[in-house]
């Protein structure tokens, strides 16, 4: 093909005088026209795209539009006397796909209404279409390991006592085959980005455009990066984490482990690893913070005479004095009978609070004692209630 002749500013349509923008728009145009998948079987159209691509490749670069306009063709060598090698942008143009996209539609129209963002979108596709803009990734510099949140079901008595326990932590951890610097002893690595190709299928709207990797910048490789973790450093693993409970944590109780968490990319410092508690129920002792709360039902006979009664305290039995004339619901402490609070290096208090049963009236024996005990107490026990009506 005689490039030398190609009429470059004719073929898009565009004045020698065209600003880099006119050239962009009239070149958008066209390519959108004539691009072979929206003229499937025209080897015509193909031309045309063609042509259009190279003409947009020699005039929206400065340099070559410049060599261009004075001596009428571009060659990568230079001007020379015979006709220079062809030049051509050599794309890949498998993944650009127009087939949902209607021709002369909104979209079409580039500088319309949709010039910010679906426009906007194309053009900086394009540009790394071409290979502006596609720089190879910068090396990035080493990051501290994240922090991991874990949940920890543990019961009543695992809380109370404390505990050790495992718990299956994923975590990213330093890569055993570079020692967590991400750098491999010699020879390139397969970008993982692109799996090695060099480049990636990008979606804009219902386009696929596949544009040069921007990790690797095409070269379909990362050189010195540790073929194991990919030059990252880190590689997810499952660990199997001691965790030491203390005694007295509670529902929300957060533990820190530290250094557990995610490794540092490329050999920085990890992130601790953060353990949230939630605690069981027990049947009958409630958590108030470091309090134990228990509700204890005694007999009439014991509320009525006073007793030294038993009960349940998370040490085992527990001798508690009820005074004469107690009544149900009143609240009796019994002094640091709780929960060991490790951090406070102090227990809570046991509250106990009382309820007073009925007597079983099972003979008539009974019966007349509770009538005898009516006789002797005649008092309205809801005289009070009467007097404040
Ligand atoms: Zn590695
Ligand atoms: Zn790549």
């Amino acid at each position: 093909m005689a490039t030398s002749t190609q009429d470059y500013y004719g073929i898009l349509g565009v004045s020698r005088s065209a600003s880099p923008d006119e050239i962009r728009k009239a070149y958008r145009k066209l390519a959108r026209k004539h691009h072979p998948d929206l003229n499937p079987g025209d080897k015509a159209a193909e031309e045309r795209f063609k042509r259009v691509q190279e003409a947009y490749d020699i005039l929206s670069e400065p340099k070559k539009r410049q060599m261009y306009d004075q001596v009428g063709y571009y060659s990568e060598h230079g001007p020379q006397p015979g006709p220079g090698p062809q030049p051509g942008p050599g794309m890949d143009f498998g993944g650009f796909d127009f087939s949902d996209y209607a021709p002369g539609g909104q979209a079409g129209t580039g500088a319309g209404p949709g010039a910010g963002g679906f426009s906007g979108q194309f053009r900086d596709l394009f540009g790394q279409f071409f290979g502006r803009g596609a720089h190879p990734e910068e090396r990035p510099a080493p990051q501290p390991g994240t922090d991991l949140e874990y949940g920890l079901n543990i019961d009543f008595w695992q809380a109370i006592r404390g505990t050790q326990v495992t718990v299956g932590v994923i975590r990213q951890e330093a890569c055993a085959t570079c020692g967590g610097t991400g750098s491999a002893a010699g020879g390139a690595a397969t970008c993982p980005q692109c799996q090695g190709k060099g480049n990636v299928t990008q979606m804009a709207g219902a386009m696929r455009f596949n544009i040069a990797c921007p990790r690797c910048g095409g070269s379909g490789k990362l050189p010195n990066a540790c073929p194991a973790c990919h030059g990252d450093g880190r590689l997810a693993a499952n660990e199997d984490v001691e965790i030491r409970i203390p005694p007295g944590v509670q529902t929300g109780t957060r533990l820190r482990v530290a250094a557990k968490g995610n490794s540092g990319t490329m050999g920085a410092l990890p992130g601790d690893l953060y353990i949230t508690v939630r605690v069981g129920p027990h049947p009958f002792f409630r958590r108030e913070g470091d309090d134990i709360e228990i509700h204890v039902p005694v007999t009439v006979t014991e509320a009525g005479l006073g007793a030294k009664i038993e009960v349940p305290t998370i040490d085992g039995r527990a001798l508690l004095k009820v005074p004469p004339g107690t009544a149900s619901g009143q609240k009796f402490r019994m002094r640091e009978k709780g929960v060991l609070n490790s951090r406070k290096n102090k227990r809570g208090d046991q509250i106990v609070e009382v309820a007073v049963q009925p007597p079983k009236v099972r003979d008539e024996r009974t019966k007349e004692i509770l009538r005898e005990l009516a006789e002797l107490n005649p008092e309205d026990p809801r005289q009070a209630l009467w007097s404040q009506v």
